[in-house]
């Protein structure tokens, strides 16, 4: 079988990994930890950043720092893995679904119409005039790795007084080539970044997420509630119900030596991408959704999309499953899951349609040209 996305763990892993077994420092407060912390911050150009146990918790961190509160909202993409929805449900607050536009992310128009007809700004702040609460952030996806619109998102956050969180779990390593911002990375441009080394992610801890902040008092203050919100070490006085979402040692060693390596990944996920481009370009049936053209995106997954509006998705995903070929088809819809199907959804159109006719395809980089060629030939006879 050609998996779907595996880790690549062919760099100083087993190094660090044994210098931090022979330390004896291998839960949260060794120093791999300050250490992956620091890299992150100078990959990313920020003043820091804090090591969680997932991208998960980073966002729950990133929502309870912008202040939501319980029956406050939070504006949601629907097409998005459900972790960038739950953290809302965690403060019990609620989400607001928006819909994508072609690029699969959350789409700015609809966004920007919702924010001025649909809400009223109060003394209390943003208000959703249909349900009287008060929205207190917007969560951006940079889906697969495609930079989000980030121009649009922070003017409109600005404009309505709303926080941005970015959920870059995807995106690591994706930043602006030009525009106003150049040389910025995706999760350093809004209030918030949350970015997830999750196995399948471009690089790995096997689990953890880190999160950045654009206000460095945020950021302390997300170490703070991770790390079990302890004000007094010695006698273990607590002022706040904190979390025990700190990374440890063994993660954030595995995450030094990925990090070193992320940017020989993206070159990888770059030259398949071409590749699978180049070969699927012709073929009547399929064509790979483009990334966003003002970025240099880590194209973390390839989306194949169906074309041909005859073709049944689930039937070319079983078709290449028989020449042992791993698809998979984007995540169910968030507002169509149960526990959000009673929730607000403003005009939902374009995810449904791209949750039918999109499915990913071995991206690994470990992919070899040999199971390229042979996912193309088999896409080239459906
Ligand atoms: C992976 C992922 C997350 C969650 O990250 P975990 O580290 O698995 O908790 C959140 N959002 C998106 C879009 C993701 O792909």
């Amino acid at each position: 079988m050609i998996p779907l996305s595996v880790p690549n763990l062919k760099g100083n892993e087993k190094k660090y990994i044994s210098d931090a077994l022979d330390s004896g420092w291998i839960s949260t407060a060794g120093s791999y930890v300050a250490r992956f912390e620091q890299d992150m911050a100078s990959y990313l150009n920020t003043a820091g950043a804090a090591a969680v146990q997932s991208g998960t918790a980073a966002i729950h961190l990133a929502l309870l720092l912008s202040g939501v509160k319980p029956g406050q909202e939070v504006i949601v993409p629907t097409l998005t893995f459900i972790a960038s929805v739950n953290p809302v449900a965690y403060i019990g607050a609620f989400p607001v679904f928006m819909d994508c536009d072609d690029s699969l992310n959350i789409d700015c128009d609809k966004l920007e119409e919702f924010l001025k007809k649909e809400c009223a700004m109060t003394s209390s702040g943003l208000v959703n005039k249909s349900t009287n609460r008060v929205i207190k952030a917007v969560v951006a996806v940079h889906i697969f790795g495609n930079m989000a619109d980030m121009e649009r998102l922070k003017a409109l956050s600005e404009q309505y007084g709303i926080h941005l969180i970015e959920d870059a779990a995807e995106a690591l390593g994706t930043f602006y080539k030009q525009g106003k911002y150049q040389g910025q990375f995706a999760g350093t441009i809004g209030d918030f970044g949350a970015y997830s080394f999750n196995g399948n992610k471009i690089i790995t801890t096997g689990g953890g997420g880190m999160l950045t902040a654009k206000d460095g008092s945020a950021l302390e203050k997300a170490k703070y509630l991770a790390a079990q919100a302890k004000d007094d070490p010695f006698y273990y006085i607590h002022n706040e119900v904190g979390y025990n979402y700190r990374m440890t040692n063994l993660q954030a060693a595995l995450g030094v030596a990925q990090l070193e390596c992320l940017e020989d990944f993206i070159r990888i996920k770059e030259i398949n991408y071409d590749y699978y481009e180049n070969a699927i370009a012709p073929m009547e049936n399929f064509e790979l959704l483009k990334f966003n053209l003002n970025a240099r995106n880590n194209r973390w997954f390839y989306s194949l999309f169906l074309k041909n509006h005859g073709l049944d998705r689930n039937s070319v995903m079983k078709q290449l499953k028989e020449k042992d070929i791993e698809t998979r088809p984007i995540w169910q819809l968030a507002h169509t899951q149960r526990m959000y199907e009673n929730s607000q959804a403003y005009f939902i159109e374009k995810a449904p349609f791209y949750w039918n006719r999109v499915i990913n395809i071995p991206c690994s980089t470990s992919l070899l040209k040999k199971e390229m060629d042979h996912i193309i030939q088999a896409l080239s006879r459906i």
